[in-house]
Parts: C-alpha cells; sequence; structure tokens
C-alpha cells in the first residue's frame, strides 16, 4: 500500500478519496487554492498545501507544482478524482516520469480515450458496436454532408477532445452544417485546444447506460453494475441509477461483457466507465471514461464495492479480490446531483454564500459532500453542493426515500436545483422507467418545477410569518417579564 497519497482535487472528491485512504490507514495531503484555504477538503487531510490562486489552471491544473508538492511531502501515490488532471496524459506521465504512481490507469491508455475519434477507431477494430459514423476527422462541409447523406439525418458534430457535453451539435438538415461546423471547430479550438471533430448518427430516443469496470494489472477485468443516466440537460447528467430500469439479468450480461471486451482491447487499468448510448433495443459504444466518476455512489450502494479503496489496490499491484460472478446487484438507488444552478434559468450557476443548510439523513441516505454553512459556491469550480444518493431494496423504495431526502433538504442562500429533482421524482414516466436524454423537454419538466418553486415559496413565507408571528408573542411575553420583574424589585425597595 502506499506511504502517504497526495489528492489533486477538491470539494466533495477529494474527500471521497481520503475516506479510502484514512480507511485504508494511509495518510493523506491536501493541495488547495487561495479559494478554498477554508474548505473542509483541506482540513480533512492530514496534511496541506496552497498551490495558488483561485483560476484552475494556476492551481488545480498546475501539474509541475502539484508533483513538487508530492515529492516534498513524501507522498507516493496521487488520486487524481475527476475533473482538473483526472484525464490527463501528460499528467499521468509526468507522475510516472517521477516515480509517483498515478491512481488511474497508464497515460497511453488516457491519451488514446482523450481523442473520441481514437477511441471509435480502437472499438471498431475490437469488434465493439459504435454509433454509425466516421473515423476520421471532418475537414469542410461538402465532405460533412456527403458523410450524412449516407447515414442519414440528424447527426451530430463532436469535438474529438472534447468532454463534459462541450462541444457537440445536432444538425437536422445539409443547410445547417456551414454555420454548424464552423461553430463547433472554433469551440473545440478554445476550450481543447483541437478543432479536430467528426460526424455521427444522432441516435433516436437515446438512453445513456454505462457500465463501471475495474481492472487489476494481471487481465482481469469485472463489470461492477450497470447505471442509467438518461436525465440529463447539456448533455450532462443529473439525476443516475443503479440499475437501470431497462436492464435483464441477458442484457446486463452482454452489454457488461461488451464493456469487458473494450477494456481489454485498450489494455485497461484501475476503474473506468464503458459508456453506451441504447435505443429500441440496440446499444452503441460511446466513450470510455477513465477515472472515477461522479456517480459511482450508486454503484457502491447496489453492489457494496468501495470502488475509491479498490483503486488504491489496483494501482498498488494487488489482484481483484473477487470475480464477475461474485459481483452481485443488491436493490437499487439513485443519485441526484444537488447543484447551486437555476433550473428556471436554464440551470446557469448560482455561486454565493450558503447562509442555511441542513442536509438530508435517515435510512438508506448517503451524502456525499464538501460545503458548511457560511461556504461560499466559488463562480471558479463547479456548482456541486452535494451528491445526493438513496439506497432501497426496490426502485420504488429508493424513489419514495429519494423524495423523502429532498423534502429534509434545506439550503438557503444559493438557488439549487432541488425542485428539479423534485419534479423529475414525482413525474409519471420517470416512476415507470420512461426515460431518454430528452426527459427533461419531452414532459415538460420545467414548467412543473414552476409549480414548485411557487409551492415551496408559499410553504416558506407561512412558515416566515408564522415564526415571526411566535417572535411577536415572544417579545411581549418577556417584555411582560421584564416589567413584572422590575414592578418587583421597586416594591422590594
Ligand atoms: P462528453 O464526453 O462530452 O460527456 P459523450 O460522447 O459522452 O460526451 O456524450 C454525452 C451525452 O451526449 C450522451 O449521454 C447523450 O445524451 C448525448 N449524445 C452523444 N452522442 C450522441 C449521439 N450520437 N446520439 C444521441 N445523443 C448523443
Amino acid at each position: 500500500m502506499f506511504n502517504k497519497v497526495l489528492v489533486a482535487n477538491r470539494g466533495e472528491i477529494a474527500i471521497r478519496a481520503m475516506r479510502a485512504c484514512r480507511e485504508l490507514g494511509v495518510p493523506t495531503v491536501a493541495v488547495y487554492s487561495e479559494a478554498d484555504k477554508n474548505a473542509i477538503f483541506a482540513k480533512y487531510a492530514d496534511d496541506a498545501y496552497p498551490i495558488g490562486p483561485a483560476p484552475s489552471s494556476q492551481s488545480y491544473l498546475n501539474m509541475d507544482v502539484i508533483i513538487d508538492v508530492a515529492k516534498k511531502s513524501g507522498a507516493d501515490g496521487i488520486h487524481p478524482g475527476y475533473g482538473f488532471l483526472s484525464e490527463n496524459a501528460v499528467f499521468a506521465k509526468k507522475c510516472e516520469e517521477n516515480e509517483i504512481t498515478f491512481i488511474g490507469p497508464p497515460s497511453n491508455v488516457i491519451e488514446q480515450m482523450g481523442s473520441k475519434i481514437a477511441a471509435r477507431t480502437a472499438m471498431i477494430k475490437a469488434g465493439v458496436p459504435v454509433v454509425p459514423g466516421t473515423e476520421k476527422p471532418i475537414e469542410d462541409v461538402e465532405e460533412a454532408v456527403e458523410i450524412a447523406d449516407s447515414i442519414g439525418y440528424p447527426v451530430i458534430i463532436k469535438a474529438s477532445a472534447g468532454g463534459g457535453g462541450i462541444g457537440m451539435k445536432i444538425v437536422y438538415s445539409k443547410d445547417e452544417f456551414g454555420h454548424a461546423l464552423t461553430m463547433i471547430k472554433s469551440v473545440a479550438k478554445s476550450a481543447f485546444g483541437d478543432s479536430t471533430v467528426f460526424i455521427e448518427k444522432y441516435v433516436d430516443e437515446p438512453r445513456h447506460i454505462e457500465f463501471q469496470i475495474l481492472a487489476d494489472k494481471h487481465g482481469n477485468v469485472v463489470y461492477v453494475s450497470d447505471r442509467e443516466c438518461s436525465i440529463q440537460r447539456r448533455h450532462q447528467k443529473l439525476i443516475e441509477e443503479a440499475p437501470s430500469p431497462i436492464m435483464t439479468p441477458e442484457l446486463r450480461e452482454e452489454m457488461g461483457g461488451t464493456a469487458i471486451k473494450a477494456a481489454k482491447a485498450i489494455g485497461y487499468e484501475n476503474a473506468g466507465t464503458v459508456e453506451f448510448l441504447y435505443s429500441k433495443g440496440e446499444y452503441y459504444f460511446l466513450e470510455v471514461n477513465t477515472r472515477l466518476q461522479v456517480e459511482h455512489t450508486i454503484t457502491e450502494l447496489v453492489t457494496g464495492i468501495d470502488l475509491a479503496k479498490d483503486q488504491m489496490h489496483i494501482a498498488c499491484g494487488d489482484r481483484l479480490p473477487y470475480s464477475q460472478e461474485d459481483i452481485k446487484i443488491n436493490g437499487w438507488a439513485i443519485e441526484c446531483r444537488i447543484n447551486a444552478e437555476d433550473p428556471l434559468n436554464d440551470f446557469a450557476p448560482s455561486p454565493g454564500k450558503i447562509r442555511r443548510y441542513r442536509s438530508a439523513g435517515g435510512p438508506g441516505v448517503r451524502i456525499d459532500s464538501g460545503v458548511h454553512v457560511g461556504y461560499t459556491i466559488s463562480p471558479y469550480y463547479d456548482s456541486m453542493i452535494s451528491k445526493l444518493s438513496v439506497w432501497g431494496r426496490d426502485r420504488e423504495e429508493a424513489i419514495a426515500r429519494m423524495e423523502r431526502a429532498l423534502y429534509e433538504y434545506v439550503v438557503i442562500g444559493v438557488t439549487t436545483n432541488i425542485p428539479f429533482h423534485k419534479a423529475v421524482l414525482r413525474h409519471e414516466a420517470f416512476r415507470s422507467g420512461d426515460l431518454t436524454t430528452h426527459f427533461i423537454d419531452d414532459y415538460n419538466i420545467i414548467d412543473e418545477v414552476k409549480n414548485i418553486v411557487k409551492d415551496d415559496a408559499e410553504k416558506g413565507a407561512t412558515l416566515a410569518s408564522a415564526l415571526d408571528n411566535c417572535n411577536q408573542k415572544v417579545a411581549a411575553v418577556s417584555a411582560a417579564i421584564g416589567a413584572y420583574v422590575s414592578a418587583a424589585k421597586d416594591q422590594a425597595k
């Protein structure tokens, strides 16, 4: 096992990695930006080092400074969390060169999967089904139109280096290509420093279904559970569940087997996720995320496997302690990402100070968070407040628990997406498992969110006026007592 692990991340995922270290008896080192000097994760670690100003380009993405801190502090492993440097092949390589273990896959695997075109090509070679499209970069509109004509509209233009739902545009007809191609190339260049784009068929009524995998350094690969992540905004996940409501044991075995085939084809190691699009009985490879996912919590809840701890064991060269047959799915888990964002304003981030905070609790509830009362959600980083995950014996119980947990959750000071989660959870289509990535638009969820926000505001106002009333009565009683006491004192003189 490691002597000491540096966690090159912040917020809840830094705490998650440090929790794993603590259970394994491994001391931890945090690195923090100026904006995070009072953050919980920096206090949680055994040691913490400042690494620069708030903008991540000057702190959490500063590879050399982070490697220096690792060396100075005697850390022999770096856990990258998700985001920031977690899928950065150059950083993984720097760790390798400095004889620090990067807790993730080898740098060459990260590099290959960082290019959506290279990933598609590798999967086609391995016999994994991919979305119909091209394996070569698109240079001009004529070429794009020719390809789109052959695969059929709508198509999606994608940045090869894209991620986080950025660098994608759906094209419904050939007249839209000129503008769309220029736009995506320029987004790709500015966001990822690489303007390479390619085209895929835009899959109709898609569900996003992914498989968590674990692979050790001895060639053993297992899939740990499937997850349904179809509730998305701007191609980014908001609610995930494990397992997928459409999963059957046969389909799981088939898709899970394909995920293993994909992992083996690229020499995968450590924890990763093979993402698929599923539509009308067919499924297609989308990409491999070469890190621990935000939504790993629900896999942990239904399998009992501690993915963060197993990442550390694998990185140290340990063999997987279980085989595919040993892994069982028990019950149902759902995660809601509680973000400081406004669902009524196109989910725009709503940074600011948390004035009052009470998270949910009770049976079957797991909270992964790094915030507290007085904490400021910074505009420099993502707007996540917490990951609220619940477990139930079946989907019905998990939904009821999530609704109860959302009812308990109170965040005051910033606008949150809690009303959005309430609206989805109570919707008949969600309850019946009828999901696609267009769920929000197909079912006018935002109209329902408006009703919930109004209801919550009314309840809040009633509560506030009841409290005011109560406060006035308390003030009147204490004034009366004060008068009585001073009269008594006067009498006694
Ligand atoms: P990123 O790397 O930015 O996360 P992905 O390729 O993983 O991008 O896709 C993110 C989401 O975008 C998917 O979950 C899905 O909702 C949508 N998407 C991507 N490709 C397609 C496609 N070919 N057809 C339909 N939806 C797609």
